[in-house]
């Protein structure tokens, strides 16, 4: 229920008004977003990588319905690229793709050109892109687009969201070898018709997409800050006999920091998920809507005076 509220209030432009203009909501969004500028993604990742994590980097925008935006999105990402190689932060640095801030929702083939010029430039600078997943009536769409692109860049990366029906089957489809899948439980509110709708039925089908991609020939991605599925996938690391070469775990930037750290001092590969960009309202309200707990420390933020 609570779930749902902050999900419509990230939809709506009064909400975003009130908590864009709160004072300490700076601080708020630095908790979860590297900044708004490159520079800042650059920094933060610089900093990460110094801790021994891996990172995906995401420029946030998600509202793209001009082919001028989704050119000018395409053109961030081949920016930060060439700033990440100038840097020598890649392979340890990737970058996450939406497709939609592409133009995806109105015009697939552009989003297609755009995607792939991201992962030429990603390419030469010897490192990897990963398509976000987005609602469901995108899903199809999306694996589409990857399996285009993977023609051409094979270790272009999926995303598969546990809490849709369908996810057990797209796992057996991707998980064959060179393949890198991101296996999340999804973030979006879906109906009953696609999606499992209580958490119990979500974390039983992500331990069983966990189970065909730890078993098969791919790269698992284990997106995930639940302690029950983490230790789920050591274990299966351990009865699979996956090195930390062969499977990582994924976690967002501002969210369980030191299991984060107890992992990489475990010797797993941990890639922390940054995101960056003057759009970060809908990704916030995400997190919130993800963890209510966290809408305590946002609140304070928000009536706080200092
Ligand atoms: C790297 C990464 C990439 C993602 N990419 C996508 C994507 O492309 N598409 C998509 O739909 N979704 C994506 N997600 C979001 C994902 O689908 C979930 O919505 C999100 O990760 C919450 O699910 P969870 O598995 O972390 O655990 P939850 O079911 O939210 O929580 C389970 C338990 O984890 C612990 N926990 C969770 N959050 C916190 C916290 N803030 N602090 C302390 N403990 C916590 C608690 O013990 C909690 O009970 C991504 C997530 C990650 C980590």
């Amino acid at each position: 229920m609570l779930r749902s509220v902050i999900l419509a209030a990230s939809r709506s432009s009064q909400v975003e008004r009130l908590v864009a203009t709160a004072p300490y909501t700076r601080d708020v969004v630095r908790r979860f977003v590297a900044g708004v500028a490159t520079d800042d993604a650059l920094r933060a990742t610089r900093r990460l990588v110094d801790d021994g994590l891996a990172i995906t980097i995401d420029h946030l925008g998600e509202d793209t319905v001009t082919p001028e935006q989704a050119t000018a999105t395409r053109d961030e990402y081949l920016k930060l690229l060439a700033m990440l190689s100038g840097a020598g932060l890649t392979p340890a640095a990737e970058v996450s793709v939406k497709l939609s801030a592409l133009g995806q929702l109105f015009d697939e083939q552009l989003a297609y050109d755009n995607a792939r010029a991201i992962c030429a430039a990603a390419d030469s600078a010897g490192t990897t892109v990963t398509l976000d997943m987005e609602d469901h009536t995108t899903t199809d769409s999306t694996l589409e687009v990857l399996a285009k692109l993977r023609k051409d860049f094979p270790s272009t990366g999926a995303v598969l969201q546990a809490y849709l029906r369908r996810t057990e089957s797209d796992c057996r489809e991707l998980s064959s070898a060179g393949s890198r899948v991101r296996l999340c439980k999804g973030a979006y509110s879906e109906p009953e018709s696609v999606a499992y709708q209580s958490a119990r039925e979500v974390d039983k089908s992500y331990v069983r997409c966990l189970n065909i991609l730890m078993s098969g020939d791919g790269y698992p991605m284990l997106a995930t800050h639940d302690p029950r599925m983490i230790s789920i996938g050591e274990d299966r690391a351990r009865w699979f006999d996956r090195g930390p070469e062969r499977f990582e775990f994924q976690m967002l930037y501002g969210i369980r920091p030191e299991e984060q750290a107890r992992l990489v001092g475990e010797g797993y590969t941990v890639r922390t998920y940054l995101p960056y960009g003057d759009e970060w309202y809908g990704y916030l309200m995400r997190r919130l809507a993800e963890r209510p707990a966290n809408l305590v420390f946002f609140g304070r933020a928000l009536i706080s005076r200092k």
